[in-house]
Formats: structure tokens, C-alpha cells, sequence
């Protein structure tokens, strides 16, 4: 940790000084939240709040990205902080006064405070600016949902927005329940998940019920296939590098008497360690083959990788800690003692770089952390609270960051 007491301390200040316009900022967006990849009302919010900070600001093409360079006073490294931006096809419930005016569309992953909160980080960086050497770039997303937004925006090169490679890379996730408003937590190596897709035909031959002697019967094939996937998560991964997978969706045939032609599997499959990622697809595809073989029948696999596992760079989540803990005192970092199986692709970015993707809690007040709906959830809520911490620790990371050189 580099920065100052005093320059840690006035971050905390100002971020809260700035808390009611971060919030009304937050509760804009609230009320016009966008799915997927195309946010027009989304992007024109935030291309507004940046205008007068005098930001290098570009729009993405394949999305409605926003890509805003900051440039320090002094040349240095550069460095990205991140928010995402898209919602969810949720219909609300919160009772909020500034509850989704979109029906059937509702901010429930608490991407509106991702938004607001990366615009203070911008605002308090700005004014900042003499103190800075190097650059922050800000890296607004849409469809982090499913989308893959990050890796489209890699592709259309925020990496190297500045002129040149970032060396680090900062995101948060706010959670409505879990933590305490404001509270912080991380761990280093693996965050999250890698989430992937499996679908499994298998492919037999009709025939009459009465005398399945004369077809191939896929039906049994594919209930073997379901238990034999549950072995083999069981017998041939470490126990210590878990997997899930759940088959979530089986379907064949049409009638009791009837021998259908084909049996569908569709599987959701977690993983925690790129080597585990790496090896499980053909496992799988190796289970559904020979089990269809062992009875006659073939059976085809087709293996949808989804967001690679989220990685954290044990250093950088060291400096997450240091300066959480000196900003907002020794409470306010919780060592996260396991990953999380959700999944999340700023891990794109992680991958190309060297960074630290934090949780921060958001819990209303008088709410249990332990009890308060989860996100995604129709009733949950966010505290605005959690806009005093997260903007704060993302300017103390760029900065502390950039005085590394
Ligand atoms: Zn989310």
C-alpha cells in the first residue's frame, strides 16, 4: 500500500459527501434498466454525468459500451476499473421509490450501483488528477448477463485503451444480502465459477413398447448417462477441486407405448480451477459416448463453454484488503473463506491481467444479511449506502495502483 493515510481519508470523505448525487444518479438508472447488449438509455445517463469531467470518452460498436480515459497529470501506467451495466427480465417488487419504470426489466444484480458508483470513482479521480501519474481507464459494460460484454469489449481493445496495456484491472459486485451494507469481501485465486452448457442427444431407434428387443431404446441409455455423470464427478475429480453438475432438463418421447427415437439431456456445469475447466468437457463427452456405445446406441455431446472461473491476483486482493481496511477500518474486509458458484465475465479481464474483483455489501438497513433476498430476486433491495465504500476503494485502487509506477 502506497497511499497515504490523509489521502485515503479524504477519499472516504468526499465519497460521502458525494453519496445523494451518486444516489440520484443510481435511482435514474433504477428506473430505466436495459437487457443485454444494446443500453441506449443507459449509456446516455452515464455519457452525461462524464461530459464535465473532461474524459478521452469512446462508444463500443458491437455494444453500447463506454470506454472514458482519465488522463493524470504526470505519464505513468495505466490502469481499468470496471462496472457493468445491463438488468434483468425480473418484474420488480421492492416497493422502492424509484422502483423500474420498464416493465418486466428490473436492475435486481445491482448493475445501477456498478454505474453510479464507477462515475464517483470517476469524479473523485478527476479531481485528483494533478496528483496522477499514468491513466485510469473506465470500462462501462453492457450484457454481463449471459452476453459476455467483457469479452466483446476486450476484442474491441479497452485493454489497450490508453495507448497502451492496463496493468491492473478493478471490479465490484454489490450483494443485497450476504454482508453488511459497506462491508467488503474477497479472497485471492478463485472468486467465482466457470459456468458452461452441455447438451447430450441420444440417439436410438423407435419402435413399440411391447417389444423394445426391436428398437433402441434411449430412454434408459439416458438415465444411465445422468448417473454415470453424477460418478463421475464423485470418482474421478478431486474432492478438493469441486464440480457441480446438475442435469436440469431431460426429455424424450411422447406416449407410454411408444419407443421415441432420441432422448435430450441439458446439464449446467460449475468448475473452480482452469485445469478442472480445461478437462471436464471431455469426461462428460466420454461418459455420454460409451454408456450409449455399451448398449448399441450413439449418443452426440454438444459442450457450450460459458464465463471462464473469476481469478484474483493474490496481490492485488492484498491491496483491496490494506486499503479497505485503512479507509474504512478493520471491519469493514471479510476474508471470503470460499469461492462462490456463480459466475461472472469481468474474469476475461482478469485473465488478460492482473487484478482484484470485490464483493460489497449492500444489505438494507434493518434487514438480515442472512435473510434479505438474494440478487436476482424480485424483492431485492440495495442499500445506497454501499455507494459511500465501493467508489472510494475503486479510486484508492487506481491511485495506490498507479503510485507503484
Ligand atoms: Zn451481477
Amino acid at each position: 500500500m502506497a497511499l497515504a493515510a490523509e489521502v485515503l481519508e479524504a477519499l472516504r470523505v468526499d465519497a460521502a459527501t458525494m453519496l445523494d448525487e451518486t444516489a440520484a444518479l443510481r435511482h435514474a438508472l433504477h428506473r430505466v434498466p436495459e437487457i443485454g447488449l444494446d443500453l441506449p438509455r443507459t449509456q446516455r445517463l452515464v455519457l452525461d454525468a462524464l461530459e464535465p469531467l473532461g474524459l478521452e470518452v469512446r462508444t463500443g460498436t458491437a455494444l453500447s459500451s463506454v470506454v472514458a480515459v482519465l488522463r493524470g497529470a504526470r505519464p505513468g501506467p495505466a490502469v481499468l476499473l470496471r462496472g457493468d451495466m445491463d438488468a434483468l427480465p425480473v418484474t420488480e417488487d421492492t416497493g422502492e421509490p424509484f422502483t423500474s419504470g420498464h416493465a418486466g426489466v428490473m436492475h435486481a444484480c445491482g448493475h445501477d450501483q456498478h454505474v453510479a458508483g464507477l462515475v464517483a470513482a470517476a469524479r473523485l479521480l478527476a479531481a485528483r488528477r494533478d496528483e496522477i501519474a499514468g491513466s485510469v481507464v473506465l470500462m462501462f459494460q453492457p450484457g454481463e448477463e449471459g452476453l459476455g460484454g467483457a469479452r466483446l469489449m476486450i476484442e474491441e481493445g479497452v485493454l489497450d485503451a490508453a495507448g497502451e496495456r492496463v496493468v491492473a484491472a478493478y471490479g465490484l459486485h454489490v450483494m443485497s444480502s450476504t454482508l453488511p451494507a459497506g462491508v467488503v469481501a474477497s479472497r485471492p485465486g478463485t472468486l467465482m465459477a466457470a459456468s458452461d452448457t452441455v447438451h447430450v442427444t441420444v440417439h436410438g431407434r423407435g419402435g413399440h413398447g411391447s417389444k423394445p428387443y426391436l428398437a433402441l431404446d434411449p430412454v434408459p441409455v439416458a438415465a444411465e448417462i445422468v448417473l454415470a455423470l453424477q460418478t463421475m464427478v464423485t470418482r474421478q475429480l478431486d474432492v478438493f477441486d469441486p464440480v457441480v453438475v446438475t442435469v436440469g432438463r431431460v426429455e424424450a418421447g411422447t406416449k407410454d407405448n411408444i419407443i421415441p427415437e432420441v432422448a435430450y439431456l441439458d446439464a449446467t456445469v460449475r468448475t473452480f480451477s482452469e485445469a478442472t475447466h480445461a478437462a471436464v468437457p471431455e469426461r462428460i463427452a466420454r461418459v455420454a459416448h460409451h454408456v450409449a456405445a455399451a448398449h448399441g446406441l450413439t449418443a452426440t455431446v454438444d459442450y457450450q463453454r460459458g464465463y471462464p472461473v473469476t481469478a484474483n491476483d493474490a496481490h492485488e486482493v492484498a491491496r483491496a484488503a490494506s486499503l479497505t481496511r485503512a479507509t474504512f477500518g478493520a471491519d469493514a474486509w471479510v476474508d471470503a473463506a470460499e469461492p462462490v458458484p456463480g459466475a461472472e465475465d469481468f474474469s476475461y479481464v482478469l485473465q488478460e491481467v492482473p487484478g482484484a474483483f470485490v464483493f460489497v455489501g449492500a444489505t438494507p438497513a434493518g434487514e438480515d444479511p442472512a435473510t434479505a433476498p438474494y440478487n436476482h430476486s424480485p424483492q431485492a433491495r440495495f442499500a445506497d449506502d454501499a455507494l459511500a465504500v465501493g467508489p472510494a476503494l475503486l479510486a484508492a485502487l487506481a491511485l495506490d495502483r498507479l503510485a507503484e509506477g
